[in-house]
């Protein structure tokens, strides 16, 4: 790549925090380091979007990832518990199986589709905070964390109800 080894303005290094070194930001267009306080790229115009002290600003997709994990573990709670009181009102023995099985199903789709969100929401997070340029990557391992464990859960879970009921 010949344009990008005539490049001799200092970049920034993968993984280096901003916290740090608040106001060494590179540009996002040519990567050259962006002066304190400035808005736009001495060397070629563009707008440094970061370019200011203070902390690094939050990753957005990392943040909505934990807010819908948070959601997510709320929901499923609500969901289980629900299907518990379901399950006690189903007196019959005959029935329980197969009611404990459609709570189930609704389980799956309620709780697996807000997993499936969290979980996209969370790669994306950790795609937006790989460069260390954006905060809170915490917060979109955390999401991940919590949603693919609710999700593995609720996969053993239904799988159990269903041979249970198939039997
Ligand atoms: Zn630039």
């Amino acid at each position: 790549m010949g344009v990008m080894s005539t490049m001799a303005a200092p970049t920034i290094a993968p993984g280096a925090t901003p916290t740090v070194t608040p106001t060494a930001l590179a540009c996002p267009r040519c990567a050259t380091v962006a002066v304190a306080g400035e808005p736009f790229c001495a060397h070629c115009g563009a707008r440094v979007p970061f370019a200011r002290p203070g902390r690094a600003p939050a990753a957005p997709s990392a943040t909505r990832a934990l807010v819908w994990a948070l959601l997510l573990v709320a929901v499923n709670a609500i969901v289980g518990g629900g299907a518990l009181a379901a399950l006690w009102l189903v007196g019959d023995a005959a029935q329980l199986s197969q009611a404990g099985l459609a709570l189930e199903l609704v389980r799956l789709v309620v709780v697996g589709g807000l997993a499936l969100v969290t979980v996209r929401l969370g790669l994306r997070g950790l795609r937006e905070t790989a460069d260390g340029r954006l905060a809170r990557r915490g917060w979109a391992i955390l999401a991940l964390v919590i949603s693919s464990s609710i999700a593995l859960l609720t996969a053993v879970s239904v799988l159990a109800t269903a041979l249970l009921a198939l039997r």
